[in-house]
């Protein structure tokens, strides 16, 4: 994430720190010296803060060491003033293992609440109006904070904790794909539900406003990824390549690329050797601006790009699709393994057609 730096490393994983927190650690420091709790308070509103989000540290570590049980890593964790965000590889498939992973950060909250209240003895109640940067003690902030993190954080949308469980239980009785769009469709619920009541009790709360509407949107995203990769989901590079096309020598013009470019509907040419060996691609885009620099006689060779990356026909479509958005030639180029010579192209519409096709068949089947 930009804009953030890192504060230590533990056990594989980093723990960064956005910078929009000190702003938060400074404006938080500010309103007490100014509400007339002097110096002292100042420095002891910012131990609290700095407590209050060791605690959220905790927590992502809780979600970090269940994810590593079940041998997902998380290379980072970035504090930012809504909340901690670890960014784990990727999220277990296997609903009894997301409910595992996304129950344990909740988990250590209810332990350290626990610690608190049985070791210090608190007995205090936590109500939605309680004031974490007022006077009261220490360990009893800490105790309702921690109490505030569980309920906060399984709220039953995403992108909380308590959205992930609930997919989790959906899943483990329906298709994943359904339950993720049924726990989505309850958490948008949910945001719409709060909203309409403040706005009814005249209750209006910019802060949970903002939450609402961040659950909305999260909840959405979460859907449509889920779709997006399900859809491409068992897809080989095999079913979606290109396999008509044309292609030019080294030694070939640029008006020869002129001429196939107005011939058909390709827009990027690969250009190989006479042995079927990709050497580089020539784009519509290069093409046009050379062909204004340096007119018609240049040779391909001296305008084409190169595309070092390449995939396999029997490859996954999502690491291939991957692989192409993250290179920077219009074209994946597909190779024989057996002899590196091309014989498909992957391009993005090539895909979306692909994916069209699909969603006819599985329509014509349901
Ligand atoms: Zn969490």
């Amino acid at each position: 994430m930009k804009w953030s730096f890192r504060l230590f490393t533990l056990a594989g994983t980093e723990v960064r720190v956005h910078a929009t927190f000190l702003l938060l650690l400074m404006f938080v420091a500010s309103q007490s010296y100014l509400s007339g709790q002097g110096a002292s308070g100042a420095v002891g509103s910012m131990v609290f803060i700095i407590t209050m989000f060791a605690c959220v540290v905790l927590h992502e570590f809780g979600h970090v060491l269940a994810a590593r049980g079940y041998g997902i890593r998380t290379p980072d964790i970035t504090l930012l003033p809504i909340g901690g965000v670890a960014r784990l590889e990727r999220m277990p498939r296997k609903p009894s293992e997301e409910f595992v992973v996304a129950i344990s950060g909740p988990l250590v909250n209810v332990i350290i609440a626990s610690v608190i209240y049985l070791g210090v003895g608190i007995n205090a109640v936590f109500h939605p109006g309680y004031n974490f940067l007022g006077a009261g003690g220490f360990f009893e902030k800490l105790m309702m904070w921690n109490i505030l993190m569980v309920v906060f954080n399984l709220i039953p949308a995403f992108p909380m904790d308590g959205g992930r469980v609930l997919r989790a239980i959906f899943a483990s009785f329906m298709e994943y794909t359904v339950a993720t769009r049924r726990a989505a469709t309850i958490g948008q619920g949910i945001a719409m539900m709060v909203t309409l009541y403040m706005l009814l009790n005249h209750t209006l709360q910019p802060m949970i406003l903002l939450i609402c509407f961040f659950i909305f949107m999260a909840a959405g995203q979460e859907a449509a990824s889920v779709m997006q990769q399900e859809a491409t989901r068992n897809l080989r590079v095999r079913d979606a390549m290109l396999t008509d096309f044309r292609s030019l020598p080294p030694d070939a013009a640029l008006r020869d690329g002129v001429e196939l470019l107005l011939a058909g509907t390709q827009q990027d040419f690969p250009v190989l050797d006479t042995h079927g060996g990709m050497q580089g691609m020539l784009t519509r885009h290069d093409l046009i601006s050379a062909l204004a620099e340096k007119g018609p006689g240049q040779t391909v060779v001296e305008v084409m790009r190169p595309c070092p990356s390449s995939t396999e026909p029997a490859s996954e479509l999502t690491q291939a699709l991957e692989v192409l958005n993250a290179s920077n030639c219009p074209a994946l180029p597909v190779l024989d393994p057996a002899d590196g010579r091309l014989i498909g192209l992957l391009t993005n519409e090539n895909i979306g057609e692909a994916l069209m096709v699909r969603a006819a068949l599985m329509k014509l089947r349901a």
